[in-house]
């Protein structure tokens, strides 16, 4: 059937996006190409949102969805939690697909508000663990002060109008303050929010409980895990500073960079691989999913380039991506999941 040699390379690329596909037999599905090619869409995406922090879709729905549309490995990467992992493990198990536990980590680099993936093989464990809980704290800490300032520029309650937002006790990130800003009428859209209030540089962009990148890396090194510069053109850094970035970030341990998030330009691409293969870095891809509707849909975002940048599943400790049967990565019941 020439339809699983077509799943056993890269999904392949299509005028309507990524290329629906049936699930297939897991041994033959899990398998995952050992270089990146060129102009090729892969069954992999190692960058998503769920409801456990500012994603739309619980864990389940999430891994229902990327099941959906074909994909065979995904890590779950919520912004400083690894709460939604055991329920997102449980639906892949179901569906047959290869779930990585992983989160988003919020650092701090040079008065910059840099995201580092955490791919965590071996679920949570070591020092991510109080790693996490101090990013618990960080973040109840951070949205009171965000709160205050925007109080003082014409948003009353804030705090309590951005908890509403949210919808559960999660703690509070700022897409819950952008959307009570919008609520109230202070700003016309989620854009016109960070914009004014909550983007970079902006007053409600409050950066100082975020631990330095350095440290934050250290957690995942120490826990066993795999950590990702997240979307290094996002930052708004030139060429030069974002190297200077790497290298801080390849010194504190940091072994893969996000080659591709999202939508990107071609060229910004190329010039970024030829950035990571300087480095050794290994070669990272993910959607950053948040919501459905939104540019980004699971499994979807711009080609990566041929490259000798190794895909990150060809790290050792993440040796068992390659051809892991199916539900979570690592050898961990999910009940020991810490
Ligand atoms: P937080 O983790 O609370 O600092 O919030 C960061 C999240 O806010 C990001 O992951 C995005 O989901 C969202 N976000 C940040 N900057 C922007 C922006 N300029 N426009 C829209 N959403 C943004
Ligand atoms: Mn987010
Ligand atoms: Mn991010
Ligand atoms: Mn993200």
């Amino acid at each position: 059937m020439a339809s699983l040699f077509v799943f056993n390379t890269p999904i392949l690329n299509s005028p309507h996006g990524v290329m629906l596909m049936p699930l297939l037999p897991n041994a033959l599905a899990s398998v995952l190409p050992t270089a990146f090619d060129a102009d090729q869409r892969y069954s992999v995406d190692l960058h998503m949102h769920s409801t456990a922090s500012d994603g739309a879709l619980s864990p389940t729905d999430l891994v229902t969805l990327c099941a959906g549309r074909g994909l065979t490995h995904m890590a779950l990467t919520d912004h400083d939690t690894m709460e939604g992992v055991e329920e997102a493990s449980r639906a892949a198990q179901q569906a047959g697909l290869c779930l990585v536990p992983g989160c988003e980590l919020s650092t701090r680099w040079q008065g910059i508000n840099i995201h580092v993936v955490a791919l965590m093989p071996g679920g949570l464990q070591g020092p991510m663990i109080e790693g996490l809980e101090q990013q618990r704290e960080a973040r109840i800490k951070r949205a009171e002060v965000i709160a205050e300032r925007l109080e003082k520029m014409g948003l009353p309650n804030a705090l309590e109008k951005a908890r509403a937002q949210a919808g559960s006790d999660r703690p509070l990130g700022r897409p819950d303050f952008a959307r009570a800003l919008v609520a109230e009428g202070v700003v016309a859209d989620w854009a016109g929010a960070f914009k004014r209030y909550l983007g970079s540089g902006k007053k409600g962009d409050v950066k100082a409980h975020w631990p330095e990148i350095s440290e934050a890396v250290g957690w995942v090194v120490a826990s066993g895990g795999v950590a990702v510069l997240a979307h290094p053109l996002r930052y708004g850094l030139t060429r030069r500073k974002r190297g200077l970035l790497m290298d801080t970030f390849m010194e504190a341990g940091g072994q893969g960079v996000e080659l591709v998030s999202g939508q990107q330009n071609p060229d910004a691409t190329r010039d970024l691989a030829r950035q990571l293969v300087e480095r050794e870095l290994y070669a990272s891809l993910g959607s950053d999913f948040h919501f459905p509707g939104s540019h980004a849909a699971p499994g979807s975002m711009s080609p990566v380039p041929r490259t000798a940048a190794p895909p990150i599943w060809q790290h050792p400790r993440l040796a068992h991506l390659r051809d892991a049967p199916s539900g979570m990565l690592g050898a961990k019941p999910l009940n020991q999941l810490s």
